[in-house]
């Protein structure tokens, strides 16, 4: 469907299919308006293996999918050279990137019972390798800030939580988010030659830590995953525009799109309406705009208005440049501009 302004292609850096809506992803991209997506990861623990998961690969060059390795394992002999190797192996069969997830400095413990941080030295074997393969790393850790809220009505995403109450990190069983934000930081700082985008707009960093993040690591990007909400709010809307101004090579577009047997976003709207909020959010200064499902809360969006010069780079080159694609996809993309 038409954007208000942009009419270049667009990659979509957040999408999630499992393999029982794989057949619709083709359709999915089209309904949306997308030209590509980067299939993260099909949402299953512990993830499979790359070389398995060959059925995606069907749907290339439409969907480019990364590689999941399993930090579950942490610690067992022989762990990091088979980490490594595995991480090696995907990228020559045509991995573009590569995930990680948010039970990592949450859930993982490693073979003595230990949680698992998110800047443990023994990791420096797959933030290397992803350099090495020349592979982003999508990281997702910790949550938004209300999931360590608490849970009752209070909470803004409340009848989420009920859903999905494993969604809930606000009690003593868990770190603080601030924890694992440092943590982050301290890993993205240890390793500078390795390209991360944290996901869902900096693992849910506010727009001032982020700016000390993009100002700090040159290496540290973001995707605008399932955040409208947040970055839509009144009150931050400006802070929010004046990252992409002054950051815009740092800031990718993701969706979020999720289509498994068990988990849809969105779930009760068509995703032609879905995107066109989105295109509307990032290219109008729209006010009153309704919030996203399924995030819920009392206050409405205001738009962000990029200007021009940021919109290819934030719909389409950022992830051109930081992601492996393959010549395909690059011919793809260039040929429709
Ligand atoms: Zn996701």
């Amino acid at each position: 469907m038409a954007h208000p302004r942009y009419v270049e292609s667009v990659i979509d850096v957040h999408c999630h299919w499992d393999r029982t809506m794989l057949p619709g992803c083709i359709r999915d991209l089209d309904a949306a308006g997308i030209d590509i997506g980067v299939h993260l990861w099909d949402a299953a623990l512990p993830p499979a293996p790359y070389e398995t998961q060959s059925a995606w690969d069907e749907f290339a060059p439409r969907v480019a999918r990364c590689v999941v390795p399993d930090l579950s394992t942490i610690g067992q002999d022989g762990w990091a050279e088979a980490l490594r190797r595995s991480v090696l192996r995907a990228a020559e069969r045509g991995a573009v990137g590569i995930k990680v997830w948010k039970n990592l400095g949450l859930h993982i413990r490693d073979t003595g019972g230990k949680r698992v941080t998110v800047d443990d030295p023994r990791l420096a074997v797959l933030w290397g390798v992803a350099a090495e393969a020349g592979l982003p790393v999508a990281i997702h850790v910790g949550d938004h800030p209300d999931f360590w809220g608490p849970f009752d009505e209070t909470n803004p995403r409340y009848e989420e939580l009920v859903n999905h109450p494993d969604f809930h990190f606000g009690t003593d069983e868990f770190p603080a988010l601030s924890e694992i934000h440092e943590s982050l930081e301290r890993m993205i700082a240890a390793n500078p030659v390795t390209n991360f985008i944290a996901v869902h707009f900096g693992c849910f960093l506010s727009p001032g830590a982020l700016r000390h993040m993009f100002q700090t690591y040159p290496n540290f990007h973001v995707d605008t995953a399932a955040t409208v909400a947040d970055m839509g709010k009144a009150e931050s809307v400006e802070d929010v525009r004046n990252l992409f101004i002054d950051f815009p090579d740092r800031i990718l577009f993701g969706s979020d799109l999720i289509r498994t047997d068990w988990w849809l976003m969105p779930e009760h709207m068509p995703l032609p309406d879905y995107f066109a909020e989105h295109w509307r959010f990032f290219e109008t200064n729209d006010k009153n705009m309704p919030l996203p499902l399924p995030q819920s809360g009392d206050w409405t969006l205001t738009g962000l208005d990029l200007p021009e010069s940021v919109l290819p780079l934030f719909y389409r080159d950022n992830a051109l440049r930081l992601f492996k694609f393959s010549p395909t996809v690059r011919r793809m993309l260039e040929t429709d501009s």
